[in-house]
């Protein structure tokens, strides 16, 4: 989710709370407190807001237009009760998952979602097999990288039938791009796992369905499956019950409890980057300065070479021609989002943004709003504000839901992922990739 904030200061204790107390000791302490979070709704008191328990570290999120969920504890619960909130719980965090060979392999965790190993298996394999429609770019380093202390490569992939001069870095390639980007917020497992199959559609239906061949002859596909993959480490460390790591794992910052260091990458750009989007161990903590991080480095850096500069001023609509379309992955919700993500005034070209917005809700399913929907959040520093915001480029965030039922949640079964996710996700997709020759109309 791009607009809440958390700290989940009780999931460093989820790991340690299962040790019992000992038989026959002489002192022997209580039994450990159950500190497994759910999922619940929220009703306030007269008097209190979202905003109020969202500063006080509360994890709160929200679909747009629909109710605030908070995930909480049970002491974290039984602290809001005291405070007069009424709490309704509408689900566990985890789901039962079996286990699957390549769990124990170290490429999937969680039944089936791919861990950084596997997705940077799959992106080198589908390189090395697709060689005339692939192209894989280490575009930048994650933060574990650049201290020496691990790490990864943050990867690009683009995809198109290639020809001279198709998926140079630079922004004079002759064909419309697409950029699919998932993963900045590592807990949102789902959307990693959608960019993965996205991946696997093109390369392998190029030259068998007529409408893929058509999009990969004709569109430079570019795709960020991972863009926080020291994050997802830390999600799938844990490979039945995965951590609830939003941000990446910058703890150069210091004085922050286990877990609750890092950068909301999804505040970290520099169109808007705002300070006061939260302390060192927030959730939404936007870095020391804009650009703080080396994987807003890599990305920012990647669609500033792709994308012509001509947009003008913040206030100005996007120059003529402009060509491109741009959707980051979050979850959960429901929700497609359209620029500005961190004001409620009218992004210059919000009638045509909407438009496109609306034209890939009727595929998905999804309402499209703009600003904070109404709930009182925004967004400075996103990735998407960033690139409508200077290139012009129409920029969506998705968040993928279902915001309630089986397959909600930050962490719904594997299964969710053939049953809902990707089958509602893929005609979108394609719809965006076809739309990026001519986002600001005539629409296909
Ligand atoms: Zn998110």
């Amino acid at each position: 989710m791009r607009r809440l904030a958390l700290p989940l200061a009780g999931m460093a204790a989820v790991a340690l709370a299962v040790t019992g107390f000992t038989p026959g000791s002489s002192a022997a302490p209580a039994p450990a407190a159950d500190t497994r979070p759910s999922y619940y709704s929220l009703k306030l008191p007269a008097g209190m807001a979202v905003a109020d328990l969202v500063r006080d570290g509360y994890d709160i999120s929200h679909a747009h237009g629909s109710r605030p969920t908070l995930v909480a504890t049970p002491a974290e619960v039984d602290r809001l009760r005291a405070r007069g909130v009424v709490l309704g719980k509408t689900g566990d965090v985890y789901q039962p998952v079996a286990r699957v060979a390549s769990d124990a392999a170290g490429t999937t965790y969680y039944g089936g979602y791919h861990t950084t190993a596997g997705h940077e298996q799959h992106n080198a394999a589908v390189a090395t097999a697709h060689s005339d429609l692939v192209k894989l770019y280490d575009i930048g380093d994650s933060w574990k990288k650049t201290q020496g202390t691990g790490g990864h490569d943050i990867q690009a992939l683009c995809i198109t039938k290639l020809t001279t001069g198709d998926c140079a870095l630079n922004s004079t390639g002759k064909k419309p791009k697409f950029v699919l980007h998932a993963q900045i917020h590592a807990r949102e497992v789902s959307t990693g796992e959608i960019a993965y199959q996205w991946i696997d559609l093109l390369v392998t239906q190029y030259g068998k369905d007529p409408a893929i061949t058509s999009l990969v002859d004709s569109r430079e596909l570019w795709v960020v499956p991972m863009a926080n993959p020291d994050g997802v480490d830390v999600v799938a460390s844990n490979p039945t019950q995965p951590v609830m790591q939003r941000k990446n794992v910058d703890n150069s910052t210091g004085g922050c409890p286990a877990g609750d260091a890092g950068v909301d990458l999804n505040r970290n750009s520099s169109f808007q980057w705002d300070v006061n989007q939260g302390g060192p161990c927030d959730e939404t903590y936007p870095g020391v300065k804009a650009v703080s991080e080396p994987e807003t480095v890599a990305v920012q850096g990647l669609l500033d070479k792709i994308f012509r500069d001509t947009k003008g001023e913040v206030g100005e609509p996007a120059a003529a021609g402009t060509t491109g379309v741009f959707l980051t992955l979050h979850s959960f919700g429901s929700d497609i989002l359209a620029p500005w993500g961190y004001t409620n005034t009218a992004a210059p070209d919000k009638t045509a943004l909407v438009a496109l917005g609306k034209k890939m809700g009727a595929l998905n399913g999804y309402p499209v709003s703009t600003g904070d929907g109404g709930v009182g959040y925004f967004a400075p520093g996103a990735t998407d504000d960033w690139l409508y915001g200077t290139r012009g480029v129409p920029s969506y965030t998705f968040e993928i839901g279902p915001d309630s039922g089986a397959c909600a949640g930050f962490f719904p079964a594997y299964s969710c992922m053939g049953s809902t996710f990707w089958p509602k996700q893929k005609p979108a997709l394609l719809y965006a990739a076809r739309a990026a020759a001519a986002p600001y109309g005539p629409l296909p």
